[in-house]
């Protein structure tokens, strides 16, 4: 409990870190601050904890897991907040029609057959969905994203459907210590979006840099990082279910 309390009050101190750490490293990047919006990542923490979020200013949230994430956005939604979800996590087949029915963003779409079901299953009511393909570039560790080889296709691919906006690439590389071996993977990124821009694309976003790289990736020209525990502490998976809903 003292823990829980501890953590709520320092979530305004830690999100301002979080942006004086941006800041920095867009006046070292050269980049305007507005170039680069915060994703709060505020998967396993409940609504209490997103609600200090919100009263500190924040207004983009990312969630990795179904139902937890769209009971969080119904939660605010019934609420009034306009806030801006952001799925990031794995998608299943079986689960798009949730996200589809609440989110505004998905990073993570790296398969056509989910962002045709994504697409058809928007609801004509609300405006498309804002969505980034996740690239699986050199180094990652996880099984998820397309590779460099597979992403034109997919691109083309999620061009065409009616109901899903292509803004750009997502990545999650594997954890380095260097700022050097940080910032190759989120180059790569870079680069594979500036040749779908040539190729016509009218890309605009890239998804990369988390809590203990988001230096790394701004220098290499992100547009969201996603920072989970450098603004909410450390995750505790086992609570997850009993501190969901229970501000
Ligand atoms: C959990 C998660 C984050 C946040 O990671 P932190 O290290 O807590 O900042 C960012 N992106 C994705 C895809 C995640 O799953």
């Amino acid at each position: 409990m003292l823990y829980m309390l501890t953590i709520m009050t320092n979530i305004a101190e830690r999100l301002n870190e979080v942006r004086c750490r941006m800041a920095q490293a867009c006046a070292a990047a050269g980049r305007p601050v507005s170039q680069v919006r915060l994703l709060a990542v505020s998967k396993t923490f409940g609504v209490e904890a997103v609600a200090k979020a919100i009263e500190a200013g924040q207004e983009d949230f990312g969630e990795n897991y179904l139902p937890e994430g769209a009971e969080k956005v119904a939660y605010f939604a019934e609420r009034g907040r306009s806030l801006q979800w952001h799925m990031i996590g794995p998608l299943q087949s079986n689960k798009t029609r949730m996200v589809a029915e609440s989110f505004h963003w998905v990073h993570t779409v790296d398969r056509v057959k989910v962002a045709e079901r994504l697409s058809e299953q928007r609801p004509a009511a609300m405006p498309d969905l804002e969505v980034c393909l996740e690239v699986n570039v050199s180094g990652e560790e996880s099984k998820s994203g397309v590779t460099p080889e597979e992403l034109p296709a997919l691109a083309a691919a999620v061009m065409r459907l009616p109901h899903l906006q292509l803004r750009g690439l997502m990545c999650i590389p594997a954890p380095a210590r260097e700022l050097a071996a940080q910032r190759r993977p989120f180059a790569q990124l870079r680069g594979l979006m500036e040749d779908l821009q040539r190729a016509g694309y009218p890309l605009d976003t890239l998804s990369m840099g988390m809590s203990d790289d988001l230096e790394a990736a701004i220098l290499e020209g992100a547009t969201i990082v996603r920072v989970g525990r450098a603004i909410f502490g450390e995750r505790h998976y086992a609570a997850q279910e009993a501190d969901r809903l229970n501000p």
